[in-house]
């Protein structure tokens, strides 16, 4: 007797990464909140490491093997230095450095006939570390977690919490052994606009609050001149923990110190970011390039929109017109951005 069954069709790669693909996200989503939050952790878990091994801002310089990759690698989840909209796949440095590269073990496949099964294989991995790597960067982290996760009934609880765990942390000694005060960060727990500067200086570790200091003064205006006041905003660093002689972070207190601001984050769910001054930008997104090049677009971050600017500091060490009618330009976008939001 004949088989009457159609011959089964050979598999597509490409249809076989997307229901693997299909699957990986279907499943994150059964598992709900306990997997949400586990997803969390580990991309915060994972920035530590990026930290660790010097892909974090002011580490050592990318390798020269792959400098685009190791400029620009981002942690899962988070936003590489490339704005809003626009796909970093397609970028001209990305194709140029594409063109240049050694052909992949996809490439080499193709140049040389059919497929074997192992270089189908090596395809079809290709294909899947590139699709969980671009469904990484734009999951929106934020809805894994919340007040409840912090174990408060609302916001200023949960925040509350996240204060006083930070108030108790010694990660990094030198500057637990150094401190007056943390500086958690203060402001409105609805916030639509959280600013992140780098870390308290000498007056906000007297007094522990962000921003209080000359920097702080200015910081006050710029949020003033664009309609807004500051106990309507939510004010941070990346550090909670004065720096020595207000030296720059340390990759690896950055990277301490992190889990507690995506925590604050996570509660708050800003609808914009506002990062003062390169090493609050480059850390977040992840990227070598500077405040120059990135100030005064949006980057898609962990759903929602974060706007590099110059620091007020460096504001004011330039006090030209230039430089304020940059900044000014950058808030009135984030202005939009919150109007556009609500
Ligand atoms: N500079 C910062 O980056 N943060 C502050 O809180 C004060 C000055």
């Amino acid at each position: 007797m004949t088989d009457a069954r159609p011959a089964a069709d050979p598999p597509d790669p490409q249809r076989m990464v997307q229901s693997i693909v299909a699957g990986l996200r279907a499943r994150l989503e059964g598992e709900g909140r306990a997997g949400l939050v586990a997803v969390r952790r580990a991309s915060q878990e994972e920035l530590g490491r990026a930290a660790a091994d010097g892909r974090g801002t002011a580490c050592r310089a990318p390798t020269a093997a792959a400098p685009e990759a190791a400029a620009e690698r981002p942690a899962p989840g988070m936003a590489t230095g490339e704005p809003a909209g626009k796909d970093p796949a397609a970028s001209p440095e990305r194709q140029a450095a594409a063109a240049s590269a050694p052909p992949s073990e996809a490439q080499a496949a193709e140049a040389s006939g059919p497929p074997s099964e192992a270089q189908a294989a090596a395809a079809l991995r290709q294909e899947l570390a590139r699709q969980v790597h671009v469904a990484a960067r734009t999951l929106d982290l934020f809805q894994f977690g919340s007040a409840e996760d912090e174990g408060g009934a609302n916001r200023e609880e949960a925040l509350a919490r996240i204060a006083a765990e930070v108030a108790a942390c010694d990660r990094c000694k030198e500057l637990a052994a150094g401190r007056t005060h943390t500086v958690p960060g203060q402001g409105d727990p609805r916030a639509k606009l959280v600013f992140i500067g780098e870390g308290p200086g000498e007056e906000e570790d007297r007094q522990g609050l962000a921003f209080v200091g000359r920097a702080g003064e200015l910081l006050t205006k710029m949020i003033e001149a664009i309609g807004l006041t500051r106990d309507q905003v939510f004010i941070c660093n990346i550090l909670k923990c004065r720096p020595p002689n207000n030296r720059a972070p340390m990759p690896d207190e950055e990277a301490n110190c992190t889990p507690y601001l995506m925590r604050q984050l996570e509660v708050l769910r800003p609808r914009v970011i506002c990062a003062l001054g390169g090493t609050a930008a480059k850390w977040l997104l992840q990227t070598h390039d500077g405040i120059t090049r990135l100030r005064g677009r949006f980057y898609p971050y962990r759903g929602a929109q974060l706007m590099p600017t110059f620091h007020p500091a460096y504001v004011l060490r330039n006090y030209t017109q230039d430089t304020r009618k940059k900044v000014y330009e950058d808030l009135l976008k984030v202005r939009a951005a919150i109007d556009a939001a609500t």
